[in-house]
């Protein structure tokens, strides 16, 4: 039978890696608890008109990269592609409007989308995705974006780029896909194919198009601010303002848009100078009309997602800590077979008293076995022979320092504590 093996553009996060991981969302989990944001747990798959409705029927992610099928009940369920529909799902199911507002959610799990399998990029991708429901106050706006920097900030990352836009909302965004159209309309023949069908569709979407030439002729399109109205004008402003107060550097993003009527004034996206094309390590804002879209009430919104594949790789690239890997403190080694049960209860109330103890199972020789504890990195060996076990002692070696002193049993994990805080 041939082997089987993983689907393409999907992984196993391995030993090596997941310590990685776990130092990212621990991070994440302080940050969330510092500003005030509640962690859920949401389903994996949802009703597919949830994210048709949700994300846009038009979108790339809809049309082309959904995880679709159809259960044994005949319903039609998609792998979530995102987070940010199955939040408002979520505030509407369970009338979260009676809560003080804005209700601050935040939720770590895997998305799925069929794309190109690239550096960074997988089918199933981790992402933390922060939202603050419920509140059209511009203030929160800034607490989001101030959220992912210090989140960042906290992670070690450098060289970070903040771009800020706003998307307008339905009420100004026709008047200025109006003066899109009239200057995209003179560069038709420069543009690229699908900016070519963009161009009756959704024209706001050729600012985003990373064909070189479509970026030549983006480059001197319109900005979104002389059509906006003046409460997206105001809300924008005081967005700008805000960050500035706070000394967060940014800079204003005539191309960074959004396409979807239900995106409205803020967007805004982190650029991280270290992965080429492929270089937003979060990116968010504010989604006004979206509850209404899937059905809801409306539920003024913002928020972000960040990938947690792209920000280590960032942070590799840039060098950044993980911290410690985990390793035993504590390396049990038997001297000789007959002390290998004694051996394992005495890693038994060893764990017992909250130390990290590793232990031979190989019957390895004692060579071997001091060989495995360097290799795992533990810091003391705790060897058993047959005279400790007349003695009721174990002989203690520090590995750092070389040093060696016997104890008794009952005072290992004393001693291993007080060697530990002395150094
Ligand atoms: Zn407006
Ligand atoms: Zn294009």
């Amino acid at each position: 039978m041939t082997e089987i093996k993983a689907p393409r553009g999907v992984r196993d996060i391995l030993p090596d890696e997941s310590w990685k991981w776990a130092y990212v969302l621990n991070h994440a989990h302080a940050v969330a608890g510092d500003f005030g944001y509640a962690e859920v747990h949401l389903p994996i798959f949802e009703h597919t008109e949830l994210f048709s409705r949700g994300i846009g029927e038009t979108t790339d992610v809809v049309e082309k990269e959904m995880y679709t099928f159809t259960d044994r009940g005949d319903r039609s369920l998609t792998l979530r592609p995102e987070a940010t529909a199955s939040m408002v799902r979520s505030y509407i199911e369970h009338d979260m409007a009676e809560a003080g507002q804005p209700v601050k959610l935040w939720c770590a799990g895997p998305m799925f989308r069929y794309e190109r399998p690239q550096k960074g990029r997988y089918r199933q991708f981790w992402q933390l995705d922060f939202e603050a429901l419920g509140s059209s106050n511009p203030m929160v706006d800034v607490e989001i974006i101030e959220l992912s920097l210090e989140l960042f900030r906290r992670l070690g990352l450098t060289n970070l780029e903040v771009m800020v836009n706003s998307v307008g909302c339905p009420k100004c965004r026709p008047v200025y896909k109006g003066r899109l159209m009239a200057y995209f309309g003179a560069h038709l023949d420069t543009l690229c194919e699908s900016c070519v069908s963009r161009y009756s569709r959704n024209p706001l979407r050729i600012l985003d198009c990373k064909n070189p030439q479509c970026r030549a002729v983006t480059e001197d399109a319109p900005g979104i601010y002389d059509s906006l109205c003046e409460d997206c004008r105001t809300h924008f402003t005081s967005v700008t303002d805000g960050m500035t107060r706070l000394g967060a550097t940014f800079h204003v993003d005539k191309r960074l848009v959004r396409g979807l009527d239900y995106y409205t004034k803020t967007a805004y996206e982190v650029l991280s100078g270290q992965l080429g094309a492929q270089n937003a390590v979060c990116g968010g804002g504010r989604y006004d009309n979206l509850s209404e879209a899937v059905g809801g009430p409306a539920l003024p919104s913002v928020g972000f997602a960040t990938g947690l594949d792209r920000i280590i790789l960032v942070m590799e690239e840039q060098g950044c800590s993980f911290g410690k890997r985990p390793a035993p403190l504590v390396y049990m080694i038997a001297q000789t077979p007959a002390v290998r049960t004694e051996a394992q209860i005495l890693t038994a109330s060893l764990r017992r008293s909250g130390l990290a103890v590793e232990m031979d199972y190989l019957g390895r020789s004692v060579k071997a076995q001091f060989k495995a504890a360097s290799t795992l990195g533990a810091r003391f060996a705790a060897i058993i022979g047959e005279s400790e076990m007349e003695k009721g002692t174990v002989s203690l070696k520090d590995l750092e320092s070389g040093e060696q002193v016997e104890v008794l049993r009952h005072d290992l994990a004393g001693k291993i504590r007080k060697l530990c805080e002395s150094n």
